[in-house]
């Protein structure tokens, strides 16, 4: 599937601009860097409009998850956020849930906003699935969330309302669960390093999910808020909240490590767990009636967009690995009547190749001031067209010192 997007921008009509400080009460580098950025904004505590450059950031990320999730076989739905208190009894994590969840009254009936669903997946598998022939079921979408987080402090890592992908996956044996719930652990490696993200599989707990073992996909950052202890040769990660006695690895005897991580994905082979208390069975080919095994497996977004900016910045802001960057290049003109012409001519030779642009074509702002805010901004590519340089234009690499002064079509060569 593709995805309009708007192929350039001038920065002149941006909405969310580059700001000089982040709000004294951040102390996320994340929440900082996208504040002054202009890619997000603070409602309050937890909750964080994406402006316009974060939005495309997160919708690179969400196409990434998109085609990944698809090429497994699963179909993209949508459902709900406002849930009947009836449903999550059913399962009993109306009260087990209570603390985490947005629960509330009106008109003499109560609510939730959802954290999760998978009370309503198994709602829909009992209304719309009979035969052992309708399995395997895999659904997924994209969705908020709504967290009651008592230590929101992580910027856009830990929000009260963030968007989340969850899939979920229902089959008719444990065996059958376990080989996409194998399947998926590559997918999720696979979906993070294309987002520029190297995610350990991480061995953890089930928190209100289940009792089971279950998976997290972890980045070692020093923000992050969990801990993990892995053999440094890969092969063994887990969080030390499952696991803190053992000192060496069992495959290999190396000594493991410890380190501060962001778990930016987890996946739940949840078991019958949620058919048997919900009575959501399938017909066997015996014709016998037999509970549904169902797992799920989430991705949060919004988190994603913090953990890469987390991984990818230095002293002068944020550098977007290619694949998520909210344009790939940033075009910037010294303002100059003799090279008006040539700026433009740039500008649509790049939209015509498929390029997206984010053009600062601010009259009154300093040559210092626009490079300070491509630095911040953190798009792949810097492109300069001055007087200074004639007919050529100057290419950067964020994450580089050095620039070159190219003819417009090298230029589209190194971009294609
Ligand atoms: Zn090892």
């Amino acid at each position: 599937m593709e995805i309009c997007y708007t192929f350039r921008m001038r920065y002149s009509k941006l909405f969310g601009k580059t700001i000089k400080d982040a709000p004294k009460d951040e102390v996320a580098v994340n929440a900082k860097l996208l504040l002054r950025g202009g890619f997000i904004d603070k409602l309050m505590t937890g909750s964080y409009t994406l402006l316009h450059l974060g939005r495309r950031v997160e919708q690179k990320i969400e196409q990434i998850i998109r085609e990944e999730m698809n090429a497994t076989g699963a179909g993209e739905i949508l459902m709900p956020l406002l849930h009947p208190k009836e449903i999550w009894n059913e399962a009993g994590r109306w009260d087990t849930a209570r603390e985490i969840m947005y629960q509330f009254e009106k008109d003499g009936k109560e609510y939730a906003l959802s954290f999760t669903h998978e009370e309503i997946v198994m709602d829909l598998i009992r209304k719309h699935v009979a035969s052992y022939k309708d399995f395997p079921v895999k659904i997924y979408h994209f969705s908020t969330k709504f967290r009651d987080e008592k230590r929101a402090k992580s910027g856009i890592l830990r929000g009260r309302e963030f968007l989340m992908k969850d899939l979920y996956s229902a089959h008719v044996s444990e065996e059958d669960m376990m080989k996409y719930y194998d399947e998926i652990k590559k997918v999720y490696i696979k979906i993070f390093k294309r987002m520029g993200l190297d995610a350990l599989l991480t061995q953890a707990g089930g928190g209100v999910f289940t009792k089971n073992f279950t998976h997290e996909f972890q980045v070692i950052a020093d923000s992050g808020e969990d801990e993990i202890i892995y053999c440094p040769k890969g092969d063994f990660c887990a969080n030390v909240e499952v696991k803190t006695e053992e000192e060496k690895c069992k495959l290999c005897q190396t000594p493991l490590k410890k380190a501060k991580a962001i778990e930016v994905g987890n996946i739940f082979p949840l078991g019958t767990y949620y058919s048997e208390k919900m009575k959501v069975n399938f017909t066997d080919k015996d014709g016998k009636r037999q509970p549904v095994w169902l797992a799920s497996y989430g991705i949060g977004l919004t988190r994603a967009v913090g953990a890469i900016v987390e991984v990818h910045h230095d002293e002068k802001g944020i550098i977007w690995p290619k694949e998520v960057a909210p344009y790939d290049v940033h075009l910037i003109h010294i303002e100059d009547p003799t090279t008006e012409k040539f700026v433009k001519e740039v500008n649509d030779t790049l939209e015509k190749n498929g390029i997206e642009v984010l053009w600062d074509d601010r009259e009154t702002v300093s040559a210092g001031a626009k490079f300070a805010d491509a630095d911040l901004i953190g798009i792949p590519v810097r492109l300069v067209v001055s007087k200074r340089n004639a007919d050529k234009i100057e290419f950067k690499e964020r994450k580089s010192d050095k620039s070159e002064l190219l003819g417009l079509e090298e230029v589209i060569k190194r971009l294609g």
